[in-house]
Formats: structure tokens, C-alpha cells, sequence
């Protein structure tokens, strides 16, 4: 029996809960996820202020403009306004300075120039509160900054320091463990014996987890020692928060992985068949005395990398306290047919994407779709999900689950800006030969 995709998420999302929090200095919290809401102490700004450079004056005095006022002063960012605005006065400010006490708008520098000694002509009417920026204008005392959930970008992290937040409580980082079963796996620079192959499972692996912001641990490739294996994974249960391994995990496979996992999670493994392809064999249990989730992934290359995208990564997520565990997914367009054959699953494939001038998403298989084909998974910034049924033809619309977004091919900052002979005449365009 295929257990249909939702379910299978449900089964292995459902009960997980996010980690401990932890204390961290703000330099080192880039990219984690908050632990507990922020709440602003005090108004940002805490005092009026001038966004310009110019003239602190009562808006009332320049109905008139032009008009020439006295200038009493200066205050500089940094300073406290030493003289008050009274009647037919100015103070020369600076952009970040306190805004003088009677003054409610600002000149700026541009519109107006000096009319002798200590006097100032200001050009136009300047309406009440022109250029101030008022206490509160960023943040209010009492409002909820940040929420639990959210990552720590860095402009959030400014936020953070511009209310005197030098420590935030995040979730803890998961640390996961990978490794790699089977025994064709060389690690051998040399040529292959033959029936060998080259572990590219683990390294592949490691790196998407790094690259989504977990902590890893490389276990390295365990052999089919059943002993061997179980005090590995007991070991890894205990220093880590989740593990993940790759193959060994199909019905009828001979490797002694299922063997060991079932034994030492006490009989908690659940061996599902997903309705999905490629990915369908899928592990999931809990381990040693913190019961961490223990991911038994399928061993072919290309279904260990979406079994991570749609089961996995997700999972890990909410282990570190994302609010949000799925990648978006995106309404794009077919610009080429996307055959299958109808088999009672849904189908992602590998898909290489791009955005088109009308900004909808234009998608193309990536390379082979066979699950051993790594290179097409490479090619792809997308996976397609492609329902049940004969495939799609060209044109047709197809949701797709977004997994590499920051090269994508399309229109840039520059070509939007409309200089688009520029961008072909510059710089832009990759490496120069
Ligand atoms: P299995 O799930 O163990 O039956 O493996 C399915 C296929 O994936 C076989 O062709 C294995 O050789 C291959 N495979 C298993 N583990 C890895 C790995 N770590 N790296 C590359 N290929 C693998
Ligand atoms: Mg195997």
C-alpha cells in the first residue's frame, strides 16, 4: 500500500517539537530562529530629530517665504540643543541631531541660503513637521519587535541593537548526523574496483544541510556489521539531535541497516512506501533517550535529495523553530512537454527554471529523471510536482517546490530599471575569458 504524501508528512512532522533555547551574543545569532517574542523597551527614535541637514525653525514663521530668520545656534548629531527656537528664529542642525525645543520643522540646507552675518533666508513655506523624525516613527515602547519563529536576518539584527538587545534567546541549532550504508561504497581515491561506487550520498547531504543553517556531524559510511552498527548509532543518538542516513532502506534490501534501526529504536522505525516518485522507500523513527528523529532515506542519489527536501528538511526546520518549514512553492509555467507515466504517484522532477518577462516562472526538465541521474538534480533549481496521470504538455501550468532561487536565470535589477543597453554593453554575464 502507497501511503499518500500528506500523510507520510503528517506522520513524521506531527509530533516533533522545536529544541531548547539558548542565550547569544547578537554577533553570533545571524540566520537563527528566534526563541521568545522581542518587545521594544522605549520609542525609536527616543527623541524628535532632523532627517536633514538644514535649519530648526517654527513651520508658522515661513508662511510667508521667502523670509530671512536670525540664526541663534547649532546642534550636531550627538549634542543636546543648547538654545530653544523662539519667534523669527533658526538653529542650524544636522541630520540625526535633537530637534530644539519650540522648533516643529526643519529646512533643509538646499532651500536657503545665508543673508549676512547670523542671518539665514529660508526659500519656501516649510509645512509643520517637514524633515522630523518623531519619537516612536520606527518602534513604539511596548510593541512586539520580533516574533518567536522568525530568523534573525541581518537588518533584524540591527533592529535588535537599535533597542539595546546585545543577547537574544534562540532555538538551539540542530546538529545532525549523516552517514552512508552499503557496501559498494568506496572511499578509495584510486580507480574503481568493479560493483564499486563512490559515496556521493554523504557529501551531497552535509552540504544541503549546512547550506539550510543546520549543524552537521559526518558519521562517515557504516559497514554491514550489524555490532558495528548499532553502537555507531547509539553513540550518534546520544551527541546528536537528529540523524539521517542513506540507503539500506527498500523492501527486501539485504543491507543490515533496517535490522539495526528497528533493534535499537526498540521497534519505533516506521518503513513507509510513499506515493511519490522518485523517494518512494522512506524510514522514520525516534532513538536513544531523547527519542531524536532518525531519517532512513532511499540510497539512490537523486531520491535521498528530494526524500531530504520533502520530508527532512521540513522536519529539521521545525526542530530549530521556523514558523515556517516548507520552501514556497511557486506557480509555474511548462515550456516544453513533461511526460510520465500514470503509476498512482506524484512525480517531482528535476526541473530547471527561470523568470521570464512577464515575471511568471518558465520550467524545463533539468536532465535525466532517473533517480540515479545526479547531474539533472544539479541542473535544477526546481522540482515539478507532477500529478498522477500522462505527464504535462508544453504551456501548462505546474506548481513548483523552489530549492536553489538565489541564481535564477531572468531579468535583473537592471534590465527592470530599464537600461537594458547597458546591461548588455557592461559587466554582467558571468566570468570573462
Ligand atoms: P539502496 O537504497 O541501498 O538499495 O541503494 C539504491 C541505489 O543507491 C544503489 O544503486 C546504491 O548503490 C546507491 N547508493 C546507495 N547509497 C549511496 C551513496 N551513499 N552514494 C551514492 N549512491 C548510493
Ligand atoms: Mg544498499
Amino acid at each position: 500500500m502507497l501511503l499518500p504524501l500528506a500523510e507520510a508528512r503528517e506522520r513524521v512532522l506531527g509530533p516533533l517539537e522545536p529544541l531548547p533555547t539558548e542565550r547569544l551574543p547578537l554577533a553570533d545569532a545571524r540566520g537563527r530562529v528566534l526563541g521568545a517574542e522581542v518587545v521594544a523597551p522605549s520609542d525609536v527614535p527616543s527623541f524628535p530629530n532632523s532627517a536633514m541637514d538644514g535649519y530648526a525653525l517654527r513651520a508658522e514663521d515661513t508662511t510667508e517665504a521667502p523670509v530671512v530668520l536670525e540664526v541663534l545656534g547649532t546642534v550636531l548629531a550627538g549634542q543636546a540643543p543648547n538654545v530653544p527656537v523662539t519667534p523669527g528664529g533658526a538653529v542650524r542642525i544636522m541630520t540625526g541631531a535633537p530637534l530644539p525645543a519650540g522648533a516643529d520643522a526643519v529646512c533643509m540646507v538646499e532651500l536657503t541660503e545665508p543673508a549676512g552675518p547670523d542671518r539665514v533666508r529660508i526659500a519656501q513655506a516649510v509645512p509643520p513637521g517637514e524633515h522630523v523624525r518623531w519619537p516612536g516613527d520606527d518602534l513604539r515602547a511596548g510593541q512586539v519587535v520580533l516574533r518567536a519563529g522568525e530568523v534573525l536576518n541581518p537588518a533584524s539584527l540591527g533592529v535588535l541593537a537599535s533597542i539595546g538587545v546585545r543577547e537574544v534567546e534562540v532555538v538551539r541549532r540542530p546538529l545532525v548526523g549523516v552517514w552512508s550504508t552499503g557496501d559498494e561504497l568506496s572511499e578509495d581515491p584510486g580507480p574503481l574496483a568493479v560493483g564499486r561506487i563512490r559515496d556521493s550520498n554523504r557529501p551531497a547531504l552535509l552540504a544541503r544541510l549546512a547550506a539550510d543553517g543546520f549543524a552537521t556531524l559526518d558519521l562517515g559510511i557504516l559497514r554491514d556489521d550489524e555490532a558495528v552498527v548499532a553502537r555507531a548509532l547509539r553513540e550518534a543518538a546520544e551527541r546528536c539531535d537528529a540523524l539521517v542516513t542513506s540507503g539500506g532502506v527498500s523492501v527486501g534490501d539485504r543491507d543490515v541497516v533496517r535490522l539495526v534501526l528497528d533493534e535499537v529504536s526498540g521497534g519505533e522505525m516506521a518503513w513507509m512506501q510513499v506515493a511519490i516518485k522518485p523517494a518512494k522507500p522512506f524510514g522514520f523513527g525516534r532513538l536513544g533517550s531523547r527519542r531524536i528523529p532518525l531519517f532512513g532515506l532511499p540510497g539512490n542519489p537523486v531520491s535521498s535529495l528530494v526524500s531530504y527536501e520533502l520530508f527532512v528538511r521540513p522536519a529539521l526546520r521545525r526542530l530549530a523553530g521556523h514558523a515556517r518549514v516548507d520552501r514556497p512553492v511557486l506557480a509555474g509555467v511548462t515550456e516544453e512537454p513533461l511526460p510520465r507515466r500514470p503509476d498512482g504517484k506524484v512525480h517531482f522532477l528535476r526541473v530547471a527554471c527561470r523568470i521570464r518577462e512577464d515575471g511568471t516562472l518558465g520550467v524545463r526538465s533539468a536532465g535525466g529523471q532517473a533517480s540515479h541521474q545526479l547531474h539533472g538534480m544539479a541542473a535544477a533549481q526546481g522540482l515539478a510536482v507532477v500529478p498522477d496521470g500522462t505527464g504535462l504538455p508544453a504551456g501548462a501550468p505546474v506548481s513548483v517546490l523552489l530549492v536553489e532561487a538565489d541564481d535564477l536565470p531572468g531579468p535583473g535589477l537592471t534590465e527592470s530599471l530599464g537600461v537594458a543597453d547597458l546591461a548588455s554593453a557592461g559587466s554582467g554575464g558571468g566570468p570573462r575569458r
